[in-house]
């Protein structure tokens, strides 16, 4: 079965032809700038083409990708009808959809009635729903994958927010957490590798990358997560602040002058470690200038392993246990010696990290010895093959 996924943003649309057979990448691109002018880019197997090319909107620009799909050079399928299904990713499906499904207008309906849940990421994805229902017709199914849903197994205790019950009721305000696709998938393939039941395990899944998270994963499911009601919370990141004293917000609008209009993009854009040490949102700057000497880059650094470390405890003890924590994305799959700071920070669990194993890039594998009480994984997140997954599952199950 091949399957299309889908990412659609405002302005661009990345894609990826999986076939499920193999689980291996046919094709993948992203078309770019779309409405704002248009830029292409398309790889498949050794064969790659990028060109500037009009995009005035997300039906042009799904038809360009199912043109390069079938194309005679750089295609990889004879005709459009070889596509199973299309899976998409949508950042916010709310307490509506607690699990991926296929689609209908009732249901588009509904993701487009949570919009102010997500107003930059909702919008351009029943975008692209509504753009492929159009040009590949109402018979292919079109499956939806919430970065959200794997998040609403939590318990109230953890999800809900100490502000009056009705902003709650009323408003929806809670914690719905992200990258949930991504926390799902690691700590599925964690049992996969230990070669245990879900059920019977305590993971801790760390999604550290210029967006990061962190969530308790108990016996297969999430019981609680770094992120809030937006992506804002938890860890401070690469440009977000984090956790931080509500009261902050109106003392600094006051000093700075900060409108009510901007101070989200302050919190989204100018803090993290980035606001921290003035240098970078990356953390190879980072590293780079705390060689250097700078010490406000150091700080961010050890002020993020602080904070892994935390929720890392906080989750233990929610959880009642640990059997095993997971790195993954950009900084939890690379930054080796980061990983190798926690692990050593938290040996009082039985922690014994493997080095040559941790030093070791882009294996899926346990960086811990044998006899580590506790046992670390490097797992490299896919999350186009996650949406894949649950898309071919539900086709064959409709
Ligand atoms: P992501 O958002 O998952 O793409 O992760 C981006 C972050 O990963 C950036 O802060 C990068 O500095 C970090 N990163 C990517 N590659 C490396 C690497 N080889 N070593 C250390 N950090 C890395």
């Amino acid at each position: 079965m091949k399957i299309l996924v889908v990412n659609a943003g405002s302005s661009s649309l990345k894609y990826q032809l999986i076939d499920m057979d193999d689980r291996s990448v046919m094709a993948k691109g992203q078309c770019e700038r779309i409405t704002v002018d248009g830029h292409f880019k398309h790889a498949a197997g050794d064969k790659q083409t990028e060109f500037d090319i009009a995009l005035p909107d997300h039906k042009v620009a799904i038809e360009l990708v199912l043109k390069y799909l079938t194309d005679a050079e750089y295609g990889v399928i004879g005709d459009m009808s070889e596509i199973a299904a299309v899976g998409h990713r949508i950042v916010n499906g709310g307490e509506v959809f607690p699990e991926s499904c296929i689609m209908d207008e009732e249901k588009i309906r509904k993701l487009e009635a949570l919009t102010e849940f997500a107003p930059l990421h909702n919008p351009p994805a029943v975008t692209g729903i509504r753009a492929c229902i159009e040009v590949m017709g109402e018979n292919v199914p079109q499956i939806c994958v919430f970065d959200t849903s794997f998040h609403q197994t939590m318990p109230k205790e953890a999800s809900v927010y100490a502000i009056p019950y009705k902003y709650y009721t009323d408003y929806g305000i809670r914690r719905f957490g992200a990258h949930g696709t991504s926390h799902k998938y690691v700590a599925g393939e964690c049992a996969r590798l230990m070669g245990k039941d879900p059920k019977d395990l305590k993971i801790v899944t760390c999604h550290l990358g210029n967006g990061s998270s962190i969530t308790a994963v108990d016996g297969g499911k999430c019981i609680d997560t770094s992120m809030g009601f937006t992506p804002l919370a938890g860890l401070l990141m690469g440009t977000r602040c984090g956790d931080i004293d509500p009261a902050i917000l109106p003392f600094i609008m006051q000093k700075d002058n900060i409108p009510v209009e901007e101070i989200g993009d302050f919190l989204n854009k100018k803090c993290g470690v980035l606001g921290l040490s003035g240098v970078s949102s990356d953390f190879r700057d980072l590293e780079a200038a705390a060689k250097e000497g700078n010490e406000r880059a150091a700080l961010a650094l050890n002020m993020f392993n602080y904070q892994v470390k935390k929720f890392i405890g906080a989750y233990m003890a929610a959880m009642g246990g640990l059997d095993a924590i997971v790195f993954t994305a950009g900084i939890g799959e690379n930054n080796a010696v980061m990983r190798k700071q926690i692990c050593e920070e938290l040996s009082f669990l039985g922690i014994e990290v493997d080095d040559a194993k941790n030093a070791e890039r882009g294996k899926a594998q346990e960086i811990t010895k044998p006899t580590s009480r506790v046992h670390v994984f490097v797992i490299p997140t896919n999350e186009e093959l996650a949406i894949a997954l649950d898309t071919e599952y539900l086709v064959r199950n409709a």
